[in-house]
């Protein structure tokens, strides 16, 4: 069938409208009409060429929409279900079969391929030229996306499709890092670094947990003033002191867990002063540099006990956690929507802009 996608052609290139050619879903497939789309860090840093991915290419991977055809093994959902898509996982490997399904051993092949595994094309150009496709096994910049049955997450009928599209990345990376992989527990003391909406989402995750201290370490005015609107209890801004200080004179015994997602390293290893004895260090930012490390204090991990832990997607179970947030949106206890904007699916590329300067914090884009 023919689709409207945004096409991605270079590296800090503008998105492009184009029509092309979608296939018919095959046997565990799912076809799903797009009706909004989040624009997650990941799909930029994919654009720019951090995350290796065939140009041109159809980027999206936060989409959600209503389930239009389904292929002949597909059982989880039917024509006319409501869902959001998430990222991709094989099913089989060690730690899919655990539920560990973000750190699938296939994570790479399934989200960033390009391409179905066998190597045919989901997606062509209008003359049957090649379009990296099947990103995070859905490619939903577009009108149409073929997922998965595995990636396919059914929602309730009240859902609201123009919202929910981030709870499949961006939303379920910050709130699930709080809820299972950190599981912050009541009472705590919980630092947030960085504002952006994987921070905030973060922010929600550590009110679902009854966090006491909620702090976010962000520089700009306004994400700091969003970020306490969405049940933050302090809002500090890096100018305004060393970090562990600013912290500790909140809670004199410092965070207990610390939420990075700027993956600078030298804002990441700032955080050491702030963590309390035998605290959790949870990381999420793509660094510029893929390259890129930090130094820790062999010393000073080994008496403070301290925990790393790389962070991917929250740690989620998408088919129950992505429900289970938008149950707590729904009873107003989970308020992601005051991070979002929402465009024209046509003005993809002013949406963008936004984001970059900060205007926005969360773009979606709406059919
Ligand atoms: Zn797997
Ligand atoms: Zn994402």
């Amino acid at each position: 069938m023919e689709i409207t996608a945004a096409v991605a052609h270079k590296p800090n290139g503008e998105f492009t409208l184009e029509t092309l050619n979608l296939d018919a879903p095959r046997a565990s497939e799912v076809l799903v009409e797009i009706k909004s789309v989040g624009i997650c860090h990941t799909d930029l840093a994919t654009r720019d060429g951090s995350i290796p991915f065939p140009m041109p290419a159809v980027l999206g991977h936060e989409g959600a929409g209503v389930v239009l055809e389904v292929g002949e093994d597909v059982s989880k959902v039917a024509a006319g279900d409501k869902v959001t898509l998430t990222y991709n996982y094989c099913g089989q490997c060690r730690n899919c079969r655990k539920g560990d399904t973000a750190y699938c051993y296939q994570f790479l092949p399934q989200n960033c391929a390009g391409s179905r595994l066998d190597g045919t094309q989901q997606i062509t150009a209008s003359d049957g030229g090649p379009v990296g496709n099947r990103f995070f096994g859905q490619s939903s910049f577009a009108s149409h996306a073929l997922a998965s049955e595995l990636n396919v997450v059914k929602l309730a009928d009240d859902a609201p499709l123009d919202l929910v599209g981030p709870l499949g990345c961006g939303v379920q990376t910050g709130a699930g890092a709080v809820i299972n992989s950190m599981d912050a527990d009541a009472g705590s003391t919980l630092l947030v670094v960085g504002g952006g909406s994987v921070g905030l989402s973060a922010v929600l995750g550590g009110v679902a947990q009854g966090c006491a201290n909620i702090i976010v370490c962000e520089p700009h005015e306004r994400r700091r003033a969003l970020a306490l609107q969405m049940g933050a209890t302090h809002a500090i801004d890096p100018a305004d002191g060393e970090l562990g200080e600013q912290v500790k004179a909140i809670n004199s015994e410092g965070a207990h867990y610390i939420f990075d997602t700027t993956a600078i390293p030298a804002v990441v290893e700032s955080t050491f002063t702030a963590l309390a004895p035998h605290g959790t260090l949870g990381l999420v930012g793509v660094p510029v540099d893929p390259t890129a490390s930090v130094n820790v204090s062999l010393f000073g991990a080994l008496v403070l006990g301290i925990k790393v832990l790389g962070i991917i997607e929250g740690d989620a179970a998408p088919d129950s956690f992505i429900p289970r947030m938008a149950e707590l949106h729904a009873a107003g206890q989970f308020p992601f929507d005051k991070m979002i904007t929402k465009f024209p699916f046509s003005k993809i590329n002013e949406a963008i802009e936004a984001q970059h300067e900060g205007e926005v914090v969360k773009a979606v884009l709406v059919h």
